[in-house]
């Protein structure tokens, strides 16, 4: 059931049930962090397996020492600059913290939502939610309570409705070793942002040099139709004349032929109006009955970069 009422989604996550809730990035799959029933209903119904950890949603900074310790500087920094936000903060976890939540890591994955509905909810439970992206694991994230009702239909029984999430992409996910920031997941606060407040930061986001990250799998919000990545979109479709062919492209191109359908992400070019718009445009795409998806590569800048990374994971063969 799809619902407005917060009180509902409270009383169900108190007994240890499972509600998904809108964020500012996706729709989240959420249950009491502090329950093993609910945390392992959420791996049971995304499919999810065991070794990929879940992001534990806390109501305010104030709550954030009764799940982690040893904070570096660095990680307050960034937290007071961007909480309520999505940015997701790996830190030394709480030995309370189960070993599920975390796939038997000592560190712990956490962030505020900048969610009115998710914040109201939070502040109503006195404990955190363990909430991963509300999709089955490995496909397109869900961005409105609809693309989440397509998922689980009535297996969830409640869908909190807050909307179409305001940011459409993950949270960006920043680590530490040795009290230094690394970037473990790009999203939707680009590493640019990130830098002007703790200055040049490393990048790991590959899961087979990582250990430590095993949820950045190279396949990833993946469509189930044929997908390509390409850069020269107009070059590319040429080889496709005898397909039904679906475009994903940042900006409007009238001088397409023989695509049948197009989505595009922002006709003024808008990195932010694009990152809302690209899991709702691959979800319309992969339903739309075409032989190959196409999609077109944005700049490498700023939220780019985060887009391009779920792009480059939607088209990988395993
Ligand atoms: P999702 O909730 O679907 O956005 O995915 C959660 C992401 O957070 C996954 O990519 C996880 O691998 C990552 N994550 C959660 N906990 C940790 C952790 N302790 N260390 C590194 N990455 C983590
Ligand atoms: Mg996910």
């Amino acid at each position: 059931m799809i619902t407005k009422n917060i009180e509902l989604a409270r009383d169900i996550l108190m007994q240890d049930g499972i509600v998904a809730i809108p964020t500012e990035t996706v729709y989240g799959l959420a249950g009491n962090a502090f329950s093993e029933t609910a945390v392992k209903q959420i791996f049971g119904l995304k499919k999810r397996p065991f070794f990929n950890p879940l992001i534990l949603h806390i109501k305010s900074m104030e709550s954030l020492h009764s799940v982690v310790k040893e904070i570096p500087e660095t990680a307050l920094k960034l937290a007071s600059r961007f909480w309520p936000g999505a940015l997701t903060l790996v830190l030394k976890k709480q030995a309370h913290i189960s070993d599920l939540v975390t796939s038997g890591m000592d560190t712990v994955a956490v962030r505020v939502p900048n969610h009115p509905a998710a914040l109201e909810l939070l502040a109503q439970l006195d404990f955190p939610l363990a909430a991963p992206s509300a999709n089955p694991f490995g496909s397109i994230s869900p961005t409105s309570a609809q693309h989440v009702h397509h998922y689980f239909k009535e297996t969830l029984s409640i869908i909190l409705d807050g909307g179409v999430c305001e940011k459409g992409i993950e949270s960006t996910i920043i680590g530490f070793e040795n009290d230094e920031p690394i970037l473990y997941r790009h999203g939707a606060i680009s590493i640019e942002e990130i830098e002007k407040v703790v200055g040049k930061i490393k990048i790991v986001t590959e899961n087979s040099e990582n250990p430590k990250a095993p949820g950045m799998l190279s396949r990833h919000y993946a469509p189930n139709t044929e997908t390509h990545l390409v850069t020269n979109i107009s070059e590319s479709i040429k080889s496709y004349k005898s397909k039904k062919v679906g475009v994903l492209l940042f900006k409007e191109n009238s001088q397409l032929q023989n695509c049948l359908f197009q989505e595009v992400l922002s006709n003024t070019g808008d990195f932010e109006e694009a990152a809302r718009n690209v899991y709702a445009a691959l979800h319309k795409l992969d339903q739309s009955d075409m032989d190959i998806i196409l999609i077109e590569k944005l700049p490498d800048i700023g939220i780019g970069k985060s887009i391009n990374d779920r792009l480059i994971r939607a088209v990988k063969k395993e």
